[in-house]
């Protein structure tokens, strides 16, 4: 199914610190966990948010090596938006860092009906 929008999604950075976002992916829904609240902490909407993944690469000797990886988080509703980027970490693991926040834009727009003339 697809729908047109009623109102634009505020575009990713093409940039993160000075390093060019190759790719970011389309927005789509973020899975409910149980252990999670999915609503948002600024408008609680309730959720479930939106992800999208973006990627930095760069060619070493004729191969495509992946830079650096972000997933930006939106609320649908207030379009309150986080960026973290996943760096490598101690023993292995990657670290979660947030790199980029923006502020809610506006809170959903609530429609009345109008009653003709
Ligand atoms: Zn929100």
């Amino acid at each position: 199914m697809h729908h047109l929008p009623l109102r634009s999604i505020p575009a990713l950075p093409g940039q993160i610190d000075g390093t060019p976002v190759d790719r970011w992916d389309q927005w789509r829904t973020v899975p409910i966990l149980s252990h999670l609240d999915p609503s948002c902490a600024n408008c609680a909407d309730p959720g479930p948010s939106c992800i999208a993944m973006g990627y930095a690469k760069q060619t070493v000797r004729g191969r495509q090596v992946q830079l650096r990886r972000w997933d930006a988080h939106r609320c649908p509703a207030c379009d309150e938006m986080r960026i973290y980027e996943n760096r490598p970490g101690r023993m292995g693991r990657s670290e979660r860092v947030e790199v980029l926040y923006a502020p809610p834009r506006t809170h959903a727009p609530k429609f009345t009906k109008r009653e003709p003339e």
